[in-house]
């Protein structure tokens, strides 16, 4: 059985500049809020949307003498993620402090894990359109603390400090420069979100800061990064700029083509990139200076003494290895070999678990492609115009699979199929039933067809005559048979009979 698609890699995005073409070379650095109920180092909630300042615990306010405890589960949720991300586990990492000031970091430093990272090396593979995907490598992952929020915008004299979101848990995954251009930056955010929500590690809602990215962005002439990729030396890439806190896969994709161009139009120029954090601003689609780049040396990281080493076993690791669920990969690939899709419609189905479940479940003891074009083309056609998502379909999984049944025995036609979907979608009911008393079943009787057959080329002399020399027009008599049978009659059958009447 194969279980994985073979793809090759997509065309870097090449720019044009004034005097050469310049190529784009991005590492993301993903911050994911770990799906956890307390946070990484106190019993506090992590519940977004608590009322202010309700969410915390004195070593969140740090208070003086509060010590940190390390939460067992966000450990787990880290090793999860890096075994979701096939990278390598760190049996031992450590946290260290990361010193800088902010009104919303109360403890004046941030708990980080700068030398010894949880999770090392891995990949993830980002599709991007049938046998075309980007490998981008992921370096580390690290657990760290969350910072809180301050509010600017409530009183014309006063600022205000929300703690809630202090001290949550974050991982930080950070890419290698693998990502060669916007659409390709934007697609590893998505599927990295779904790798994430599959592994149920991170909710991934990006509009309530789940998910933010720091989209690291520089250029280079054609040939550079072959040299990167050979050698492992960043030497041979562009100096980049890190574009902070994007929370939108659209206006990442802006950024990125903004900065691009205005670092090809400094270089041209006969300028030098400066490396620095850059801000990006939707208004007016520029991209503005927040300081110039900070090094590890300027937030003074040290190992926090209020915290030991962390030490996990192996046979933990594995434990959590064995309970992991089938990842969108396997799962797509999966669902090209046993159900015989296309790799575009298992990418649909597979967008989710709850969208693929209800797939398997409507496939179950039936045509795998006919029940897929039903879920893809009319289920969620209807679902979107009621701007219903799958969990609240009306028409449930075993229903579907009702429908699709009856088309693939040839107990209705696609036509009827149609108008049955829309009975079950508003009405409810057990497809079989509806058929059987509503007398929807499509007509096998040969007799009752050739009579229909008959006279439609009685009542249609002038058409039969035009038939007979262009033999396209069978599709009119079809048509028309069809049409008297109100839609049930088999239109195989009825194509056979008309084709041997008039002799074609
Ligand atoms: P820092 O903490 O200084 O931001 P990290 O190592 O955490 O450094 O992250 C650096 C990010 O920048 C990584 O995602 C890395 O892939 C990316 N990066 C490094 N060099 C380049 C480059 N020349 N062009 C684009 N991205 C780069
Ligand atoms: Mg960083």
């Amino acid at each position: 059985m194969l279980d994985t698609i073979q793809y090759k890699s997509p065309k870097p995005k090449v720019i044009a500049g004034a005097k050469e073409d310049w190529e784009l070379v991005i590492g993301l650095e993903i911050h994911a809020q770990v799906q956890s109920n307390a946070k990484l180092f106190s019993g506090a909630s992590t519940k977004f949307g608590n009322e202010p300042n309700s969410n915390v615990a004195f070593v969140d306010a740090a208070m003086p003498g509060m010590l940190p405890v390390i939460n067992e589960y966000c450990i787990e949720q880290a090793v999860r993620t890096g075994l979701g991300l096939k990278a390598e586990i760190n049996l031992f990492s450590a946290f260290d402090r990361k010193n800088y000031f902010y009104p919303d970091l109360p403890q004046g430093y941030q708990i980080s894990q700068l030398y010894h990272p949880i999770v090392g090396n891995g990949e993830v593979l980002v599709d991007m359109e049938p046998g075309v995907a980007r490998n981008v490598r992921i370096e580390r992952i690290h657990l760290e603390q969350d910072a809180g929020k301050s509010i600017h915008d409530m009183d014309p004299t006063m600022s205000f400090v929300d703690l809630n979101r202090t001290g949550v848990a974050l991982m930080e995954i950070v890419s290698f420069p693998d990502i060669r251009g916007p659409e390709e930056a934007a697609a590893y955010v998505l599927k990295l979100r779904q790798i994430l929500r599959y592994l149920g590690t991170c909710d991934g809602n990006m509009q309530n800061g789940s998910m933010r990215a720091d989209v690291n962005v520089s250029v280079c002439r054609p040939g550079q990064y072959e040299k990167f990729q050979a050698t492992g030396d960043f030497g041979h890439l562009g100096t980049r700029c890190e574009l902070k806190n994007m929370n939108s896969t659209r206006f990442i994709q802006m950024a990125i083509d903004v900065e691009a161009r205005r670092q090809i139009a400094i270089i041209e120029d006969g300028g030098e990139i400066k490396q620095e954090t850059r801000l990006y601003d939707a208004d007016k689609n520029e991209t503005r200076s927040m300081r110039s780049k900070e090094e590890a040396h300027d937030y003074r990281y040290f190992p926090d003494p209020d915290l030991l080493p962390l030490e996990i076993e192996q046979a933990w690791v594995d434990d959590i290895a064995a309970s992991l669920p089938e990842l969108p990969d396997e799962k797509k690939a999966r669902f090209v070999t046993e159900f015989g899709l296309s790799e575009y419609d298992a990418n649909v189905l597979t967008a989710d678990t709850a969208n693929a479940a209800y797939f398997e479940r409507v496939a179950e003891g039936t045509d795998g492609k006919l029940a897929a074009n039903w879920v893809i083309n009319e289920l969620f056609g209807r679902l979107k115009k009621d701007d219903k998502d799958i969990v609240d379909s009306p028409v449930s999984a075993e229903q579907l699979g009702g429908v699709v049944k009856l088309i693939k025995s040839g107990d209705i036609s696609g036509k009827i199929a149609k108008d049955l979907f829309e009975i079950v979608y508003t009405e409810g009911g057990d497809p079989a039933t509806i058929v059987e008393d509503r007398g929807m079943k499509q007509v096998t009787d040969m007799g009752a067809i050739e009579a229909a057959v008959d006279d439609v080329i009685a009542a249609n002399p002038a058409q039969v005559e035009k038939a007979k020399q262009n033999p396209k027009l069978v599709g009119f008599f079809v048509g028309q048979v069809m049409k008297a049978s109100g839609g049930k009659a088999n239109p195989a059958a009825v194509n056979e009979l008309v084709v041997k009447k008039l002799g074609l």
